[in-house]
């Protein structure tokens, strides 16, 4: 999934005549102060995170400034965030526009009905999350046509416009209609839209491209997206492996195998912390590394949960062993065990060798890595 930053869905919502406040991105105190100084963004200004994480307005990351010392100020605040997560590297800073109303507009797909969806509501900005389902209006759209003037009417009549303001709609809506099918994006958002005099100015824009059309997108190909450190580590050594919140590490192969083990951690209690999804890796070499990066999140248990089909129990357990005796003891963390099938004697009897005990009962093994990281961060 291709998750565009704010400055970049602008910058594709530009090309496609969507109004925008006028904004420039800066990397450093230095320079935002350097952007309001030389004009190139008037004040008053706005200094927001440009991360992937929403909730930015409410989570202080976006911030208002009237001078260059407090675009500095703002700017140097947002840039040492570490916001949901995601390390802050960068902010756009944008004229800060006198509102007349916020309200929420997208276009996504239902996969249900396997149509675009037009969403709207009248009550946008950053309590959207607790608007009342009935003040969201849904159509599908047909994509042959594309979105109709009945379709463009209904959208007015939510927001309530007439005149001026639902002819600027008018013109947003075959806009925003463009991008969703030109740049083969599966959302394109706008919270807030909002109504100044009689234009509407996109505030922040969220794209996400669609991964199956990124062979039509190279210039999609270099977008960072919202991995962590490790888990960047982990991709370019292929290693299917995602961080979360919790502290429980859960190492198992196969998709619905680690699906199901966090599944049933999260039924017991726990708070799976990072999972790693061995597949059908059959080289001891590669568990030893996946098992040392997992190392490297600190979690305070971690359950191993394989089925061994494809994969052979007795070659996971060996590359398991030599990678725990590569483990410094201060970083050391309890582990449960659970093998099951091809070889599976052999491997519990690697993993016992080690002091490793395999249970075989799912809830008992699980509940075993719950109750040992239980009161560890
Ligand atoms: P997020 O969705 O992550 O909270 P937004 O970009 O939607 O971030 O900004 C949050 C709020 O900040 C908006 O609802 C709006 O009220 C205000 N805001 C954002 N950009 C501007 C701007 N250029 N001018 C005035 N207000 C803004
Ligand atoms: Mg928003």
């Amino acid at each position: 999934m291709v998750k565009l930053a704010e400055w970049q869905g602008k910058n594709v919502f530009r090309k496609y005549g969507v109004a925008l406040p006028r904004g420039e991105v800066a990397h450093s105190p230095d320079e935002a102060e350097a952007l309001v100084r030389t004009g190139k963004v008037p004040l008053p200004c706005v200094v927001k995170a440009q991360v992937l994480a929403g909730g930015r307005g409410k989570g202080g990351a976006v911030r208002f400034a009237n001078s260059p010392e407090e675009a500095r100020a703002q700017a140097t605040a947002i840039l040492g965030l570490e916001f949901k997560g995601e390390k802050v590297r960068e902010v756009l800073l944008e004229e800060k526009l006198a509102i007349g109303r916020e309200v929420y507009l997208s276009l996504t797909l239902d996969r249900t009905q396997r149509l675009p969806l037009l969403i709207a509501s009248a009550k946008g900005g950053v309590e959207i999350e607790s608007v009342a389902d009935s003040e969201i209006d849904r159509q599908t759209v047909d994509p042959f046509p594309g979105l109709t003037s009945y379709e463009k009417r209904r959208v007015a009549k939510v927001f309530g416009l007439s005149g001026g303001p639902a002819r600027s709609l008018d013109r947003l809506l075959d806009s925003l209609w463009q991008v969703f099918q030109r740049e083969d994006a599966e959302l394109v958002e706008i919270n807030p839209l909002a109504v100044v005099g009689d234009g509407l100015v996109a505030l922040d824009a969220k794209v996400i491209i669609e991964d199956d059309a990124s062979f039509r997108h190279p210039e999609y190909a270099e977008v960072r997206d919202d991995r962590t450190e490790l888990e960047e580590i982990a991709r370019e050594k292929e290693i299917a492996f995602v961080q979360l919140d919790g502290n429980i590490g859960v190492i198992a192969n196969g998709a619905g195998l680690t699906m199901a083990t966090l599944d049933v951690l999260k039924e017991l209690g726990g708070a799976p912390g990072v999972f790693l999804d061995l597949g059908g890796t059959d080289d001891p070499t590669k568990v030893t590394e996946a098992f040392l990066l997992m190392s490297r999140a600190r979690p305070a248990s971690v359950f191993l949960n394989i089925f061994g089909g494809v994969t052979r129990c007795d070659t996971v357990a060996k590359g398991l062993v030599e990678a725990m005796r590569q483990v410094p003891p201060s970083e050391r963390f309890p582990l449960i065990a659970r093998i099951r099938g091809n070889n599976e004697k052999e491997g519990i009897e690697i993993l016992r060798s080690a002091g490793v005990t395999s249970v075989s009962d799912l809830r008992a093994s699980a509940q075993a890595a719950v109750d040992a990281a239980r009161g560890h961060p």
